[in-house]
């Protein structure tokens, strides 16, 4: 770029390549099962993952349904048939010399996602998504990958099913590719295709060119980005790692084009814990891989696929029918849809007790003591039902709210108790009109001073003969009920 652009406005032209692992039971192409996080290494293997000769590839049916599903969840063209080629390239985590993958004819073409960063709304376009297989895994020991001793190589991991994500150069901000990963991610997950909490299930490659602000203007011009030299970070693992990323990436490229420098076409790699990116290898370019057909899988014809498969209510639909079905503000709209798991909770609990209750205790209760124990609602397993008898309890005055909320709700998620057996072991049932009207009495008779004063006129009072009431009815009282209990009394 010439000087010239040291003293015009630059602005950020950013695309993203998205790995996402699929979740199936068994490998893209082989029967090895793909639950190998605590497996052995290499114990999750067979001819056709290592590569062996004369194995031959058979296509998982699950693997190809879930890529269907994102391509009618992302509004994308679904070819009539789709092929595999073999990508030739020699590392250690490929036992075979070659990935397999898709190339001119890939599942999924010409999609979009909407995305909003405060305010606006981005469309986000999808150039393509294709399906292919992971390597291996390679173990550094004593040491990076150019200072180890040696290196162990895992093949559990080859074969995993992924799909990669193409979008077209539409991020004009590091924000907008941090809201889009999430975005993605929630459709993923309604679509049931993908596990958030599986170590490596997303990874995410980031292309950036700064270009002179002026000239970009909607849709960016081929040849503007042609003359920028573009940057590609790789080694990126999550929504916030993208946008830590790119806005490094920002800062340095600018700085660079303002002092004069030109920015290298290059490939540089995402350094997490130092919070920066470093230079590394020089891209290959497409040519090198020496793309071919791969003869062992004949091309698929999905044209029906899609009409027979079908998706789910995705996230943003389901907020809007929330607001309008149940009448709740966007931020608790948007927090009961964050997972589908929540959204079908608060749905079931909605249409058993009142709308307003179950909102406020799975979008505030439920939802806030999980956010301030760093916990998400699939680390609960399958004890979210036991949340429906706390609501439950509440709904039919059983326990009162405040003990529902800092005793039971609290009890459930640091011990795994169930609310009976907390009600039970702490007695918080709720005190019968009779024991809290002999309290009320007594507590009038015991304190004839603060009696004296209320009917001096010192409000204050109330407030502390209530709280003797609460202390002799173990604080399982309503408190309202018992204002209205004293004063009556005194009157
Ligand atoms: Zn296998």
């Amino acid at each position: 770029m010439s000087t010239q652009a040291a003293t015009e406005d630059l602005a950020a032209v950013i695309g993203l390549e998205v790995h996402v692992q699929l979740e199936t039971d068994t490998k893209i192409f082989c029967g090895c099962s793909t639950d190998a996080a605590d497996a052995e290494p290499n114990t999750h293997t067979c001819p056709t993952c290592l590569g062996l000769p004369g194995a031959l590839p058979v296509l998982n049916e699950g693997a190809v349904e879930a890529a269907v599903r994102l391509g009618k969840a992302l509004h994308a063209d679904i070819p009539e048939r789709t092929t595999f080629h073999r990508k030739n390239y020699f590392y250690p985590d490929l036992p075979k010399g070659f990935q397999l993958t898709q190339y001119d004819a890939p599942i999924c073409q010409d999609g979009e996602l909407e995305v909003r960063v405060e305010d606006r709304r981005r469309e986000i376009g999808i150039t393509r998504a294709h399906l292919e297989e992971d390597p291996g895994s390679l173990q550094h020991v004593g040491g990076q990958i150019d200072t180890a001793d040696y290196t162990k190589v895992d093949y559990n991991r080859a074969g995993t099913p992924l799909v990669e994500i193409v979008t077209e150069p539409d991020f004009r901000s590091p924000d907008e590719t941090r809201a889009f990963l999430a975005k993605l991610e929630e459709v993923l997950e309604y679509l049931g295709v993908y596990d958030a909490e599986r170590d490596g299930s997303l990874r995410v490659d980031a292309n950036i060119s700064m270009v002179p602000a002026d000239e970009l203007d909607g849709d960016v011009d081929a040849s503007l980005l042609e003359e920028a030299n573009r940057t590609e970070v790789k080694n990126i693992s999550s929504h916030k790692g993208a946008q830590q990323a790119l806005a490094y990436e920002v800062t340095r490229q600018r700085n660079a084009i303002q002092r004069g420098r030109e920015v290298e076409q290059e490939t540089r790699h995402w350094d997490e814990s130092r919070g920066i990116t470093v230079s590394m290898r020089s891209k290959e370019a497409e040519k090198d891989y020496r793309y071919f057909e791969e003869a062992d899988l004949p091309p698929l014809e999905v044209s029906d696929w899609k009409e027979r498969l079908e998706i789910p209510e995705l996230p943003d639909a389901r907020r809007e029918r929330f607001r309008e079905e149940y009448g709740l503000s966007a931020e608790a709209a948007s927090k009961l849809t964050s997972t589908k798991e929540v959204a079908d909770f608060f749905e079931d609990v909605a249409e058993q007790y009142d709308p307003d209750l179950a909102a406020t205790w799975v979008a505030d209760n439920l939802l806030g003591e999980l956010n301030y124990r760093d916990m998400a609602v699939t680390d609960l397993g399958g004890r979210l039902s036991k949340f429906e008898r706390l609501v439950e309890l509440v709904a039919e005055d059983e326990i009162t709210e405040k003990n529902a909320r800092e005793v039971v709700l609290r009890g459930m998620l640091d011990e795994g108790q169930t609310p009976d057996e907390i009600v039970e072991a702490e007695d918080l049932g709720k005190t019968s009109g009779d024991e809290v009207q002999a309290a009320v009495e007594a507590a009038i008779a015991e304190n004839p001073d603060a009696v004296a004063d209320y009917e001096s006129g010192d409000e204050g009072a109330i407030n502390f003969l209530v709280g003797q009431v609460m202390q002799k009815t173990g604080g399982s009282a309503d408190p309202g009920q018992v204002n209205g209990l004293l004063r009556e009394e005194l009157e």
